[in-house]
């Protein structure tokens, strides 16, 4: 299942996950913390409107706090990530000297940053190998057998990460996403137009 996996995200994704794929990691961090629990299209609302005012720590801890919440409005828990996010960059002036930090275990100590902020930030934010495991990459490891049902989070990162190659983790990522946009959907997986014949979860209808 490893090879035919690998095979099918090159070949359909490939040539737009290397494009290039990280951007500036305090903005990747800013984003990614808006978006937990919420939409992607507000998530990326609310990421233009506070970084268009606030695109450094230096810039985002001056803000006041109400401020914030204004910008950040049409996410979920926009009151906590308004505290979570000055609190935040405050910590990387202060740490950091206006850095984000490079090692997942730095990160983690940042306020409203947890193991899947993090990955984020590694992997898209500073090009480091990393395999964060979202809504898309969880369902399709278990789908396909990787990785065992009840697994938590924590365990189908460590599983992906110990069956493919450190060079493959990005391609894996984001292709895994993208497929489970496309095809491998959370409720109504495409099984008639999907090319891994050897899913054991396809449905046959
Ligand atoms: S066969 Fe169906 S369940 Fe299996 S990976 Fe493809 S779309 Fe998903």
């Amino acid at each position: 299942m490893r090879e035919e996996l690998l095979g099918m995200l090159e070949e359909r994704y490939g040539e737009r996950v290397r494009e290039r794929w990280y951007s500036d990691p305090f903005h990747v961090l800013v984003a990614c913390i808006l978006s937990q629990r919420t939409r992607e299209e507000n998530t990326e609302k609310a990421s233009r409107a506070l970084l268009s005012v606030a695109p450094t720590p230096e810039r985002l801890s001056s803000l006041p706090l109400p401020r914030i919440r204004r910008l950040i409005r049409g996410v979920g828990l926009a009151g906590q990530k308004a505290r979570n996010l000055k609190r935040t960059a405050r910590l990387l002036l202060e740490r950091y000297g206006g850095r984000v930090p490079e090692t997942r275990e730095a990160l983690m100590e940042l306020p409203g940053v947890g193991p899947k902020t993090a990955d984020v930030v590694l992997c898209y934010g500073l090009g480091k190998p990393a395999v964060p495991v979202d809504t898309h990459v969880n369902r399709i490891s278990k789908r396909l057998g990787l990785v065992r049902e009840g697994a938590g989070l924590e365990e189908v990162r460590e599983t992906l990460q110990r069956l493919f190659p450190v060079e493959k983790w990005h391609l894996l990522n984001r292709g895994m996403v993208l497929f489970g946009r496309e095809i491998c959907l959370p409720r109504h997986p495409r099984c008639g137009q999907c090319p891994l014949r050897g899913c054991p979860s396809r449905v046959r209808k």
